[in-house]
């Protein structure tokens, strides 16, 4: 009797997997015609990262390491320093004054992403990463960060930016 329901069990699994495999056959495919056009990603693809901005225009980043801490690959170089009075880069105390990733050793796993407490790095959809040149694999700071929104005003004075949102 097992044997019985075993042979149907293991039909049913196989109709099951032939009706996906049939009904896909039968639908359009879809592709991209790269690089005459540019390809569709889905919002959860892992391109380069972005360092992003805050709507003043501030970076986000506040040098606090954690990304670099998180990274398997080892491939996060950052140099802290701290905001001053005549001149505030990020909203914290510190911003990154340096900030490297080597996309010779970068895995695109998303850790930096998750272990970030600001969202300041986050991955965008740059993916024509090849090079044959691997120096120019080191992404600074310059290259990765995101630009600043229309109507900001950065960078800001440190008196200026401590004033409540508004004024
Ligand atoms: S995506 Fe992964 S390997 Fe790449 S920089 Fe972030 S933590 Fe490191
Ligand atoms: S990107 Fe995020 S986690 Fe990395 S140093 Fe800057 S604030 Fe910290």
């Amino acid at each position: 009797m097992s044997n019985l329901s075993d042979v149907f069990n293991s039909a049913a699994a196989i109709a099951k997997g032939m009706s996906i495999t049939f009904g896909e056959m039968f639908n359009p495919t879809i592709t991209d015609h790269y690089p005459d056009a540019p390809p569709v990603f889905q919002e959860r693809f892992r391109g380069a990262h972005v360092l992003q901005r805050d709507e003043n225009g501030l970076e986000k980043c506040v040098a606090c390491f954690l990304c670099a801490a998180a990274c398997p690959a080892d491939c996060i170089y950052i140099e802290a320093a701290e905001n001053t009075d005549t001149l505030r880069i990020s909203g914290g105390e510190r911003y990154a004054k340096v900030y490297n990733i080597d996309y010779n050793r970068c895995i695109f796993c998303g850790y930096c992403v998750e272990a970030c407490p600001t969202d300041a790095i986050t991955h965008g959809h740059g993916f024509e990463l090849a090079s044959y040149n691997t120096s120019t694999l080191i992404y600074r700071k310059e290259h990765m960060l995101a630009p600043i929104p229309e109507g900001a005003h950065f960078p800001l004075k440190a008196e200026e930016s401590s004033e409540p949102a508004g004024h």
